[in-house]
């Protein structure tokens, strides 16, 4: 037929359960298939988790459906609430997450080190793939990862050294990069040292971007193309290769691989 496929674009992390898109999710959605873009939808706690399931238990295809508890929401929640839910949804889930630690948050370190623990024990025990939150915490996450046997582990935004990179690498961990790639050199210069097959990319919608897209919330619809075409400007590709390349990635790191 000589039909030419285009590669369906993965936002691998994006917050579709948040209030900012509550108005309008349904348009989010129809966006997502008129672009052929998958959506790793995170959620934050127990009351996200089931809002998703509620909105995406019938849109499996295009939204990957994570559920968590935040390092933010790590006070607050109740474990055995969440791990019941967890278990008697165990069809709809498609990985976990957004979990992790954070060293600038007031929620005690303590007791974020015990949710990020269950929370991993129970990727582990499901087989899930991790979508994990790092900010001023990457050395201890490096530290903890090993205790549990994941397969697709993600550090997303990931924002750190090049020391920090090498080690990820070293452990098959993979990295997502959002809009900052854009216009950040430092982003490029970390994006040219990770391996071609452990990065993927994210929008973190809905937040915004001061430097770029006129502080408007993130949509992947609207931010992701952006995204892709810089990595590709940055490692020298073009841009159907480099969505070949993360479409590739995203699906290995779905599959837990
Ligand atoms: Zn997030």
């Amino acid at each position: 037929m000589g039909v030419s496929t285009l590669s369906l674009l993965f936002d691998a992390h994006i917050h579709l359960t948040d209030n900012e898109y509550s108005s309008y999710i349904e348009q989010v959605i129809a966006n997502l298939r008129a672009m052929k873009i998958v959506a790793c939808s995170v959620t934050v706690d127990t009351q996200t988790v089931l809002r998703s399931f509620s909105l995406f238990n019938s849109q499996r295809d295009i939204v990957k459906q994570f559920v968590g508890i935040h390092p933010e929401a790590a006070a607050r929640e109740e474990l055995d609430k969440f791990k019941e839910i967890f278990r008697s949804n165990l069809q709809s889930i498609d990985g976990v997450g957004e979990i992790g630690l954070d060293g600038t948050y007031e929620v005690p370190y303590d007791r974020q080190k015990q949710v990020f623990g269950e929370m991993l024990a129970l990727a582990e025990s499901a087989n899930k793939p991790v979508s994990i939150h790092s900010r001023k915490a990457l050395d201890d996450i490096l530290e903890i990862l090993p205790s549990f046997k994941i397969n697709g582990v993600l550090l997303h935004w990931f924002a750190g050294s090049k020391k920090q990179l090498a080690r990820s690498m070293d452990m098959g961990i993979y990295v997502s990069y959002g809009p900052a790639l854009v216009y950040s050199e430092d982003k490029q210069a970390i994006l040219k040292n990770t391996d071609k097959g452990r990065f993927l990319v994210e929008t973190d919608g809905p937040v915004r971007y001061s430097r770029c897209f006129e502080n408007l919330s993130a949509v992947s619809s609207g931010f992701l193309v952006s995204v892709v075409a810089s990595a590709a400007r940055t490692l020298d590709m073009s841009f159907e290769e480099t969505a070949e390349l993360l479409q590739k990635n995203s699906e290995a790191y779905l599959a837990g691989a």
